[in-house]
């Protein structure tokens, strides 16, 4: 079967080297380069956290298993596996996060309460602020290094004989029952029998080259849904291994002392046609939360700001099959990508090949046509959720 995989960010590389490990003929094309889409502009922490309804919290727990089962031990590894600590100042927080802590318990997530000294083993230069109501450590919970991810699904899906485009616009399609001609900006076309949807934010435009239609949302003002910050330090003297979510600011180590820096309630001014440069006020307002947050930063800097577009369906799920008006092309669109990725890689793969994924049910396009939530405004993120 000969296969054209769009989009080769932490998705498509995925389907593409599971597609091209059961032996698929697989192009894998993308209008710029590897991972330079999302990929790039992620916090890429993996949980399975705040996850709603059940079949979503599966889907993402799947997520979790499969980097934890495939992420190499070396250095070729991309997972930071130390766990996640999140505390809750106020009441309103202190509530959902109890909330959330026993349904997670009741699902044998891994997850614990634990008291301010520990918390103070786990994280050694953490400044705890007065009034800590409630701390909960997630202990298979890690963070992913996309680059490193998408580099090793790359070299897998090479390895297993998919050509990679990078530079390569797809930008039409011809098909009649049994094959399709995929038409690239360059005049070409490439004649396959299946098409997969891997393109992120650009899903909804490039559906309708097909005549589908695949609600995900695309970026209207500052501060929607689908934007937003994220800020890198310079390495820093700090010791931390793990994740933390706070009120005002959440940090992960970004690789060679570097910390990531994400803070939800700033994201109302995110506009990715006017990133806040390293001196901006912005970055000012991250670091003061940082040296508020933790011991030995006070000569953080901030080294660039980055404005993720998330790829968002209209209801905040994941969108996963067939599209209905055109059968031959294969959609996938979700958020929380990074997590998902090696799960929904493998299964897509499968489901392609015929082993029809029950996982995937409530998660089809068709919901669109008769769910009454599309359309409503996706409920805005409160803090520990991404
Ligand atoms: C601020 C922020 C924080 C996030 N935090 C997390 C988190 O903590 N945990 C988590 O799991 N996820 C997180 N995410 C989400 C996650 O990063 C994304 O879901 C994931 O990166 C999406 O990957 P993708 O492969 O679907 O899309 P992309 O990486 O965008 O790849 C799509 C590719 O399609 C290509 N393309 C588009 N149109 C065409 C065309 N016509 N022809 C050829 N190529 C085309 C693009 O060039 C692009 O490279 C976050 C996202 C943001 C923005």
């Amino acid at each position: 079967m000969k296969i054209a995989v769009v989009g080769a960010g932490v998705i498509g590389a995925t389907v593409a080297a599971r597609l091209a490990q059961r032996g698929a003929q697989v192009t894998l094309l993308d209008q710029a380069s590897a991972g330079s889409g999302t990929t790039s502009t992620s916090y890429a922490w993996v949980n399975s956290n705040g996850k709603e309804p059940p079949a979503y919290y599966q889907l993402n727990l799947a997520g979790l298993e499969a980097h934890t089962r495939m992420s190499p031990t070396d250095e070729s590894g991309w997972l930071g596996l130390g766990g996640h600590i999140e505390f809750a100042v106020d009441d309103h927080h202190r509530d959902n996060l109890a909330a959330r802590i026993s349904r997670l318990k009741a699902w044998n997530y891994g997850v614990e309460e634990i008291t301010p000294d520990q918390a103070k083993t786990l994280l050694p230069d953490i400044e705890l602020p007065e009034g800590v109501q409630l701390i909960a450590h997630y202990t298979r919970e890690g963070y992913a290094y996309p680059a490193k991810y998408l580099a090793h699904m790359l070299g897998e899906a090479r390895d297993a004989g998919a050509v990679i485009r990078t530079g390569t616009t797809v930008s039409g399609f011809n098909a009649d029952d049994d094959k399709v001609e995929v038409q690239l900006a360059d005049g070409t076309s490439l004649p396959v029998q299946k098409v997969v949807s891997a393109v992120g934010r650009w899903t909804r435009p490039f559906a309708a080259l097909a005549g589908a239609s695949v609600p995900v949302r695309e970026f209207a003002e500052p501060g929607d849904i689908v934007v937003g910050y994220l800020a890198v330090t310079n390495p820093v003297p700090v010791r931390l291994s793990r994740l933390i979510t706070s009120p005002w600011l959440n940090v992960r180590p970004a690789g060679g002392g570097r910390l990531m820096l994400q803070a939800l309630d700033l994201d109302i001014t995110a506009d990715p046609r006017n990133v806040p440069g390293p001196d901006s006020e912005l970055a000012q307002i991250f670091l003061e939360r940082l040296r508020s947050l933790l011991a030995n930063t006070e000569d953080a800097k901030i080294q660039e700001i980055l404005v993720g577009q998330r790829v968002m369906p209209e209801d905040g799920r994941t969108i996963v099959g067939p599209a209905p008006e055109a059968p031959w092309l294969y959609v996938v669109a979700t958020h929380s990508g990074v997590t998902l990725a090696p799960y929904l890689g493998e299964a897509i793969a499968a489901e392609i090949f015929g082993e029809k994924q029950e996982a995937f049910e409530e998660f089809r396009i068709e919901r669109f046509l008769t769910d009454s939530t599309y359309g409503q405004p996706y409920a805005p993120r409160k803090p520990g959720e991404q």
